[in-house]
């Protein structure tokens, strides 16, 4: 996920809720809430005139960010602290081609020894438009969460940062945020959920946040709309806590981590080895010199570096997840994948009932089609190939029995539903041409069966019914 500010994405999302349905107010604030066995009722303070209304709802789901007060409000259990260190968040014009063109990124580590940029001469300066508009952040003394930093004194510590005084920048605003290191304990109390940053904060390292507040969105969201419109029991609720709270806590610890591999890197350039800026910096110029300490010096820089990849490259962490003991997934009484490398690095592709479903790409229509985007859209799907077709029949029926959306496709040569154009399917699926594979609307995997068996309809009943507490 990139950094686009809130002002410009907010009109996006609310456009997008309403097309769909959803009733929008401004200026209303959520001050407080009261749950009985059929409902919540919602206190809200109308900002313009200070004045409350309430809202009753069946459900409420507080999506409200890292000062949650709906999960204070409930009293989710947290776990860590919140505030242990500050860093600004300032947004910049400045056209900096002459220092980054000849090698174009997104995100600069920046040393300046002798700066006060973040105590320690530090910062990091992140692309918003090539080259021209910028973000920065660096470390801030805590007392400046409370105060936030002026536009004169970031142009100071940019100008630092960039060490060029005389180029034309301006400085759009500014911001001060704190490193949490905090996530709850379970998600939701009664009829109240609560997602996002509200059940999981900690800094942006490792670009997390936004990602898994959308994943933890997809996980409710088909779970709330099944429940609502009767076609699941309302047990189907609480395996969104029991799924995505782990996936919370991996992913806050994991940020946090990735702060504390910083420090070794610092070190390792001579940036912390003497408060004098003239002696760190020729301590840094040390590691070209083709001497003992120079060698030894860039041993150090490249090992330290190499822990970074946790920071940026941690596909297991961002795709990898798989949910275990969940009411919403069937084992097939196969044992979970053990991971063959390192977990938080490699994605391990799996369609273990639990797990995301593997991305491939088919042909589907006459067009390049990802399994991702062949399934989803608020419907269940039952993959299968050559053979199947009694799970195309089982999926039809068991729809019509529930009354849920459900829509079997067949993989496999030219004449399936999808064409494996690449055979990916066939080396990744983990199951027999006739076998099956049962996908929930959020992309993960409910069931599957390796391969055709007596009754395929009465196996497909029994699983969703077990998925959608009918059973
Ligand atoms: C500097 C920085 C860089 C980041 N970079 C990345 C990145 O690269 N990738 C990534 O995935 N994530 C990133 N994140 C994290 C990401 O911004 C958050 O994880 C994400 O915005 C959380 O979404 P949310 O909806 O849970 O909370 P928020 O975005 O905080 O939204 C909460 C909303 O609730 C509203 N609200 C709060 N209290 C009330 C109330 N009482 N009544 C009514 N409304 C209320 C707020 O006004 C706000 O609109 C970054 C964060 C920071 C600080």
């Amino acid at each position: 996920m990139c950094d686009i500010p809130q002002t410009y994405l907010e009109p996006i999302l609310y456009k997008a809720a309403a097309k769909r349905g959803s009733k929008i107010r401004m200026n209303a604030e959520f001050v407080g809430l009261e749950q009985d066995d059929d409902g919540v009722t919602a206190t809200i303070r109308d900002r313009l005139n200070d004045t409350t209304f309430t809202v009753r709802a069946k459900y409420l789901v507080g999506a409200d960010g890292a000062r949650s007060v709906v999960a204070e409000a409930v009293k989710l259990p947290m776990e860590g602290k919140t505030g242990l260190s500050a860093s600004t968040n300032v947004i910049f014009e400045a056209d900096l081609s002459r220092y980054v063109l000849h090698r174009p990124s997104v995100l600069y580590w920046v040393l300046q020894p002798g700066s006060n940029i973040g105590g320690i001469g530090a910062g990091v300066i992140r692309m918003v438009r090539p080259w021209t508009v910028w973000q920065a952040i660096w470390g801030v003394d805590m007392e400046k969460a409370e105060t936030n930093i002026t536009k004169a004194e970031a142009e100071i510590a940019l100008r630092q940062m960039i060490g060029d005084t005389e180029i034309p920048l301006e400085v759009k605003s500014t911001a001060v945020w704190t490193v949490n290191n905090m996530y709850a304990g379970r998600y939701s109390a009664g009829r109240v959920f609560c997602m996002g940053d509200a059940v999981h904060r900690h800094p942006p390292l490792n670009g997390l946040g936004s990602n898994t507040s959308v994943q933890d969105a997809f996980n409710l969201g088909w779970k709330l709309a099944a429940v609502i419109k009767g076609q699941a029991a309302p047990a189907l609720l609480d395996s969104y806590s029991a799924e995505r709270q782990p996936v919370g806590k991996q992913i806050v610890t994991r940020a946090n981590n990735s702060i504390a591999d910083y420090p070794p890197i610092f070190e390792a350039i001579g940036l912390l080895s003497s408060p004098d800026p003239e002696e760190a910096n020729r301590r840094i110029a040390a590691r070209k010199e083709a001497t003992p300490e120079g060698a030894a010096r860039r041993k150090r820089i490249n090992e330290a570096i190499q822990k970074k990849n946790y920071e940026f490259n941690t596909h297991g962490v961002e795709m990898g997840q798989r949910y275990r003991d969940s009411t919403a997934v069937v084992p097939d009484g196969t044992p979970e994948p053990a991971y063959l490398r390192d977990p938080e690095l490699y994605y391990q592709a799996t369609t273990w009932p639990g797990a995301r479903l593997p991305h491939v790409w088919l042909e589907h229509r006459g067009a390049r089609k990802s399994t991702l985007d062949l399934c989803g859209h608020g419907r269940f799907t039952l993959l299968t190939g050559i053979g199947g077709e009694a799970w195309i029949e089982a999926a039809r029926t068991v729809a019509q029995h529930y009354g849920i959306a459900l829509e079997g496709l067949s993989i496999g040569p030219d004449g399936s539903d999808a064409m494996d154009i690449y055979a990916d399917w066939f080396r990744i699926s983990e199951i027999a041409e006739e076998g099956c594979i049962l996908v929930r609307p959020d992309h993960h995997i409910a069931w599957r069966s390796a391969g055709m068996v007596g009754d395929a309809t009465a196996a497909l009943s029994g699983v969703m019914g077990k998925i959608l507490g009918r059973g």
